[in-house]
């Protein structure tokens, strides 16, 4: 079941996306993270 979410990516807190391509482990936390900050996060070592 996918809800509606905005992005929540930890690195970038004023991404408000709503196009979510997955969701991090983040602290116990899913955090749903938008195709754009995937990109970003997919290129930097973090
Ligand atoms: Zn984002």
């Amino acid at each position: 079941m996918i809800k509606m979410e905005h992005c929540r990516n930890p690195t970038n807190g004023t991404c408000k996306s709503e196009d979510i391509k997955l969701y991090i482990q983040v602290r116990g936390q899913n955090l749903p993270i938008c195709q754009q900050c995937w990109n970003k996060i997919a290129e930097e070592e973090w």
